[in-house]
């Protein structure tokens, strides 16, 4: 049977819910008193407190479905089946209270029974001294030992740093043949689209100290995390997660938009999903308040912002596009997210606001770069300048990954210690340019003028600087 992406992700939450666990809601992306952290990448990130007891949670059991972004993953998204920079964590977390035990039988009775994901399909892997872990797969749930893998710290040991940590176990599904890499060794494991990974239950058992020593928890924790996207793409048998319902509905905006036919070219194809990845991410991280900037979080939307307006153009997109696809973002999405309808016309006023500045300079900049390749190219060079790069960035607006990834389609590439030390210098200038003045002009301060709830009487730019710098 199939199910829908927001389907399954009810299913999911009621499924612990019937397990006596609270329901919560997803936090924003951006980290609340976190300073380790620039977005959300996990179901569990904004519930560390929890773990390690600085706070008390409302219930010793809680579910949640957390939106999530890792920029990490930036270089697979478009290539891979099932990677985004935005995606949305399922996840069942035990402060304390159940254990490994109802944690491995309640994921293998979410996936066999309510999903009835047939059994065949599926393998499991465990930390490689786990050997708890694995009785429980094999004598309790059934799973025959070849399905069953063992494996190292780097797959299957969850740390970070000091503090709560421990062992994890993972449940792959073999989507065939079809997505094999053809390699003698793919099998679970394999980093190839065949075995995919799509859950995580993490055992957190130990506390690790500063000298690097593991102690036993009194009581341990579970936080597990599954990807809804890969779940829906199991569900509703599809290649990709660019095939699944509600992205799909956008995908397929992004072909009208550009007049192109998916799965016609590759490199058009890829620049689709990534355009498709991307403009979630950034519909996303703005209702959670971030603004494009040239620093932090703000950086990260408006290196997503510019990729995709980027791609467009390859894609011969003609003028602006990014906020109408938004509209998709917000229409398939808005019954879990209720602050994309809320913020609606601000977001559009967001996004617009961003790619009108980046189209004013991207023509000019992408002449100007073609000039510096074509320079490299006589001069058989082949490292781009920081200087030349810096100037991209600072006058056209290009982020630094974006002037990479442009060369890179030539094999060439950017100084980037020269770059960074051109950005120093910049923000030296600046800060005492800023010192002088008293002024107070930093990007957000420009966006924050605008209100959510008075979208309609933006007044435009008002700091000049803002405008000259990108
Ligand atoms: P992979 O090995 O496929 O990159 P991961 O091991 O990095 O995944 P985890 O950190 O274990 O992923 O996160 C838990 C789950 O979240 C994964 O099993 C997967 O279902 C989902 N997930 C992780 N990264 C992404 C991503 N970039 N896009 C979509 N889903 C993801
Ligand atoms: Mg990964
Ligand atoms: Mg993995
Ligand atoms: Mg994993």
């Amino acid at each position: 049977k199939t199910y829908g992406l927001n389907e399954l992700r009810k299913m999911y939450l009621e499924f612990f819910e019937s397990k006596n666990h609270l329901k919560m809601n997803s936090f924003p992306l951006v980290p609340q008193n976190d300073k380790s952290l620039l977005l959300i990448n996990a179901g569990m990130a904004p519930l560390k407190p929890y773990f390690t007891g600085q706070e008390t949670p409302p219930r010793n059991r809680v579910t949640t479905c957390q939106k999530c972004i890792r920029t990490g993953d930036i270089e697979n998204v478009g290539k891979t089946a099932r990677h985004g920079t935005f995606f949305e964590m399922l996840g069942n977390f035990s402060f304390g209270d159940y254990f490994k035990e109802e944690a491995i039988e309640w994921a293998w009775e979410f996936v066999t029974k309510v999903m009835e994901i047939p059994e065949e399909r599926l393998y499991v892997s465990v930390y490689e001294e786990d050997d708890e872990a694995e009785e429980i797969w094999n004598k309790k749930i059934g799973v025959d030992l070849s399905r069953i893998f063992r494996m190292g710290k780097a797959d299957n040991f969850w740390e970070l740093g000091v503090g709560p940590c421990g062992p994890c176990s993972e449940i792959y599904y073999d989507r065939g043949e079809k997505f094999s890499c053809g390699s003698e060794n793919c099998t679970v494991g394999c980093d190839c689209d065949r075995y995919i990974e799509f859950w995580n239950l993490v055992f957190t058992q130990f506390e690790k100290d500063e000298a690097g020593n593991y102690h036993l928890l009194e009581n341990p924790n579970i936080d597990t995390g599954m990807g809804l996207e890969r779940l829906a793409v199991m569900m509703q048998d599809v290649d990709s997660i660019f095939d699944v319902d509600t992205i799909k509905a956008l995908r397929d905006a992004v072909c009208k938009k550009a007049n192109v036919e998916y799965m016609k070219d590759y490199k058009k194809d890829v620049s689709i999903r990534l355009i498709t990845d991307h403009i979630r991410s950034v519909t996303f991280m703005a209702s959670d308040g971030i603004l494009p900037s040239n620093e932090g979080r703000g950086y990260v939307l408006r290196r997503l912002l510019r990729r995709a307006a980027r791609h467009g153009k390859l894609l011969g997109i003609q003028g602006k596009f990014l906020a109408d696809l938004s509209k998709i973002v917000i229409e398939v999405s808005k019954d879990a997210y209720p602050e994309l309808d809320e913020k609606r016309d601000y977001l559009y006023k967001i996004i617009t606001i961003e790619e009108d500045r980046f189209n004013e300079t991207i023509d000019q900049g992408l002449t100007i770069l073609k000039g510096y390749i074509d320079e490299l190219k006589e001069s058989k060079g082949t490292v781009l300048s920081g200087e030349n790069a810096f100037k991209l960035y600072d006058t056209y607006g290009f982020p630094l990954d974006l002037t990479m990834e442009i060369l890179e389609e030539e094999d060439l590439e950017v100084d980037q210690d020269a770059f960074n030390s051109a950005m120093n210098e910049q923000r030296e200038r600046a800060r005492s340019a800023r010192e002088e003045s008293n002024y107070m002009g930093s990007d957000e301060n420009v966006y924050n003028k605008l209100d959510a709830s008075m979208s309609t009487t933006f007044v435009g730019y008002t700091n000049t600087d803002y405008t000259s710098k990108i």
